[in-house]
């Protein structure tokens, strides 16, 4: 075999088979999981329902480049992710935005809080909360301030802790900076331009996308059991960048989940597939998978997520976690990886990094094309 891919997600999966059908080249790829598609694994339970056993996962891109990728394998529905909160009892919309205003508040303060947001920003506008915060206008300002002050307690602090096990100042400010408050009347939680749900789920089009004659796919098995990376021409290491050097320089340190699934004997639980608890118990957000296709059943299946620290052989690695400690750790892993001509670390493990679907195609494809023009 002239290429190893270890690690059959999305990123392994998309520089296998550009490896395979651009360069006409074999390749190998190796998963100790005993399914291809990593955290973004579906499968279709006895219901009938479609769950995505590592959370809700909804593809979204303005990339031409990943989407043009994608399409060939899939159809996507035109699902648009919306997300509901339960702030002070009730439901209302995350990102916070001007409808939220109303949900929450007094119709007479809600106006002139939404009055003076527009005077401030412009509409469209996304500010991230710890922005919102240090804005010298909240300074001059008591109810931007007190608007400041509300959406930082109840939406973001209690399930940032929850989360990461921190404050929202103590972690990269470019997670908070996902969920922004946004100027809009758009209660969306993307504002992508491609965005859905494959219709035959993840799995498939992982499938679909490693099916081909030069790729060879073996399952339950370690990359330990692979005696020596000189032997390929290539690796694509897409697993975790610490554990490849056997914890030389120490453990990165990673977030996981647990999910906690329920089967209900009702057609729905809620009225949306994904509700957010920033402030009360001690899971994040309750899952309803079956909005996702529109899967038809009598009942559904819901899954409480509780973040978790990850322990090593424990559970499975879900996020990094970026700090400025962390990153330089990892950037360490990454000086000692240049040593290796014949291997690309790549994906939300190899890289470090906190990518969406689309960022982790756009690296796989971004990388094969560093290679070819090299
Ligand atoms: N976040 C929050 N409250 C919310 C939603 C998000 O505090 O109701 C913060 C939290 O720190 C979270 C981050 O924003 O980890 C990013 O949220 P996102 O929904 O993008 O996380 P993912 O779906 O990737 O877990």
């Amino acid at each position: 075999m002239n290429n190893l891919v270890v690690g059959a997600g999305f990123s392994g999966a998309v520089i296998a088979n550009l490896i395979a059908t651009k360069l006409n080249e074999e390749v190998l790829v190796i998963d100790k999981k005993s399914h291809i598609a990593g955290n973004c694994y579906d499968y279709r339970d006895n219901n009938n329902i479609m769950i995505h056993k590592y959370g809700s996962h909804i593809f979204h891109t303005n990339s031409e480049k990943v989407w043009k990728f994608v399409a060939q394998f899939c159809d996507l529905n035109q699902y648009m992710h919306k997300v509901y909160a339960v702030i002070d009892g009730i439901q209302t919309t995350i990102p916070f935005n001007l409808n939220t205003l109303y949900d929450i508040f007094p119709q007479k303060l809600a106006q002139r809080l939404e009055d003076k947001l527009l005077s401030h920003y412009k509409y469209n506008s996304k500010v991230p909360i710890l922005e919102f915060q240090k804005q010298d206008i909240k300074e001059q300002d008591d109810d931007l301030k007190f608007l400041a002050d509300y959406i930082y307690e109840k939406v973001f602090l209690n399930y940032t802790k929850k989360q990461w096990g921190v404050k929202p100042e103590d972690i990269d400010s470019i997670v908070t900076a996902r969920i922004p408050v946004f100027i809009s009347k758009d209660n969306r939680y993307f504002q992508d331009i491609y965005q859905g749900i494959p219709i035959d789920g993840y799995t498939k089009l992982v499938e679909k996308i490693l099916n081909f004659p030069k790729i060879k796919i073996e399952l339950n098995k370690d990359f330990k059991e692979i005696k020596d990376v000189s032997s390929f021409k290539r690796v694509f290491y897409t697993g975790a960048i610490d554990e490849f050097f056997d914890y030389e320089l120490g453990q990165l340190p990673y977030r996981s989940l647990e999910f906690k699934f329920e089967e209900k004997d009702c057609a729905f639980y809620q009225k949306n597939s994904v509700i957010n608890y920033p402030c009360n118990y001690d899971f994040t957000r309750i899952h309803e998978y079956k909005h996702y296709l529109n899967d038809k059943s009598d009942k559904t299946v819901i899954a409480k997520e509780y973040p978790k620290i990850f322990k090593l052989g424990e559970n499975e690695r879900y996020y990094p976690i970026l700090n400025e400690e962390n990153t330089s750790l990892y950037n360490k892993y990454l000086q000692k990886s240049k040593q290796y001509k014949n291997v690309y670390f790549l994906g939300r493990l190899g890289d470090y990094k906190y990518y969406d679907m689309d960022k982790a195609i756009l690296r796989a494809i971004e990388l094969f094309e560093e290679i070819i023009n090299a």
